[in-house]
């Protein structure tokens, strides 16, 4: 194992067992009776092994009778993070799966996300969000709020009350046909999203931050394009949206930009496609447009959840993957029912199976190369991963205490079976029981404590 070292400030508690996690090189690495200390700015200041005690508790002062130890069913595990989550749908997921994504925007999406001018209405629907993904271990949420600035500045301050990374999205929509009072001038978006980052940056939450955010192409015109890259470019934002999701929207983006080489060229076309940028789905890109998306370094988003329950397409991972395209996993509630990152790990496992029973010679993906997309994939899909995905020192602690055999809880263990077993069995089966703690930036948010009124 390797033994790291970091000066650092003073340590403030330290863990002894199992921990799992992934690396550039290794899907899985599991480190057995290891020793894993956080400092007092939530950032991880050693790992070394067990038998090191002695001289890690000399190195970084702390006293070997305050380390935790860790029961034998337990592990830690890095935090998940979820690419791609649309706060403001949690409100009706679970229902309204029966359409296909244009008729399904106009039918049921855009009448609800019309609501949150009503901020207290948003404030009932955001609490729960992320209180929610929380206990299921969502360390980090990429989020799509709405087109409401008051709204969606209310959802960082909530993501930042419960002690969640959080990226922000104000959407950004000039056009819309569906439901035409849900949809904002060219000019309005531009100034909205401008008051917003400002804003947002000046709550100086430190794990909060807005994130450009145009819906997807056919709800922007040109113009509010090139705006919102500019905007990002200027002040060095992140940028989120959604592409190629399905077929009739494919061809939908060829018609309104007949102008563009392909669906990625429109956003490429308008400086959108940076090392900052997600992009939702994909199903359906090209050879060619993945090559761009490695060009720029712009990432995915696979949701698999949302890809079934739409019936919108299922996305080759193994192909971008074999592409340099970094790619992350997303529930995309409500189009993907589930708010569970457990459950974006096993439709994307299902989503690969699929792929090789049309094709046998398709190399479906491996739990463990699964669990690297959830954890360390996303982080380097959000441009993160130089402060979380995994347990390298230097990196903020983001991770979840599991325990596979939690009382009660959905899974049963005949004998003990070694902890490779243990974390199959929890991402295949387990649920929010099985997550006895979660901490954020050192910080332990699960058990969730309600934030104290201002
Ligand atoms: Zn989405």
């Amino acid at each position: 194992m390797e033994n790291s070292v970091r000066p650092s400030s003073a340590i403030a508690y330290v863990y002894r067992g199992t921990f799992v996690h992934s690396t550039q090189q290794t899907a899985l690495q599991i480190l057995e009776d290891a020793l894993l200390g956080v400092d007092t700015e939530g950032k991880i200041a050693f790992i070394g092994e067990g038998k090191e005690l002695e001289k890690l508790s000399q190195t970084f002062g702390f006293s070997t009778s305050e380390v935790t130890q860790l029961e034998q069913h337990e592990f830690f595990m890095p935090g998940m993070i979820d690419t791609h989550i649309h706060a403001s749908q949690y409100s009706y997921a679970g229902t309204a799966l029966d359409l296909p994504l244009l008729q399904w925007l106009n039918t049921y999406t855009f009448p609800v996300e019309s609501r949150f001018k009503d901020l207290e209405f948003a404030h009932r629907v955001y609490t729960q969000v992320v209180k929610r993904t929380l206990r299921n271990g969502t360390t980090t949420a990429c989020y799509f709020a709405t087109i409401h600035t008051d709204a969606s500045l209310l959802l960082g301050k909530i993501a930042n009350d419960f002690g969640q990374r959080a990226m922000v999205g104000k959407v950004c929509m000039d056009r819309n046909n569906g439901v035409k009072h849900y949809k904002e001038s060219a000019q309005e978006s531009q100034d909205e999203t401008c008051r917003f980052i400002k804003e947002l940056l000046n709550k100086k939450y430190p794990l909060v931050k807005p994130v450009v955010t145009p819906r997807f192409a056919p709800s922007c015109t040109g113009a509010l394009l090139g705006q919102l890259g500019a905007i990002a470019k200027n002040n060095n934002l992140h940028i989120q949206s959604h592409i190629s999701e399905n077929v009739e929207e494919v061809q939908l983006v060829k018609e309104l930009f007949p102008e563009s080489e392909s669906y990625t060229d429109v956003y490429h076309k308008y400086n959108l496609l940076t090392d900052k940028t997600v992009m939702a789905h994909g199903c359906h890109l090209t050879d060619e447009e993945l090559d761009l998306f490695r060009e720029t370094g712009a990432s995915l988003s696979h949701c698999p959840n949302s890809n079934f329950s739409l019936c919108s397409g299922v996305l080759n991972v193994r192909n971008v993957l074999k592409h340099k395209v970094k790619l992350g996993l997303g529930t995309d509630v409500a189009g993907g029912y589930s708010a569970s990152m457990l459950d974006a790990v096993r439709r994307t496992l299902d989503a690969s199976k699929v792929l090789t029973i049309q094709d046998p010679e398709h190399n479906t993906l491996t739990f463990e190369e699964v669990f690297r997309l959830a954890t360390l994939g996303g982080s380097q899909a959000l441009s993160l991963d130089d402060i979380t995905g995994n347990f390298e020192v230097g990196k903020d602690f983001d991770a979840l205490r599991v325990n596979v055999a939690a009382p009660d809880g959905p899974i049963d263990l005949i004998q003990y079976e070694g902890p490779k077993t243990h974390l199959e069995k929890f991402l295949n089966l387990g649920d929010d029981r099985n997550i006895m703690e979660v901490f954020v930036a050192g910080r332990k948010v699960l058990p969730l404590t309600e934030p104290t009124a201002e």
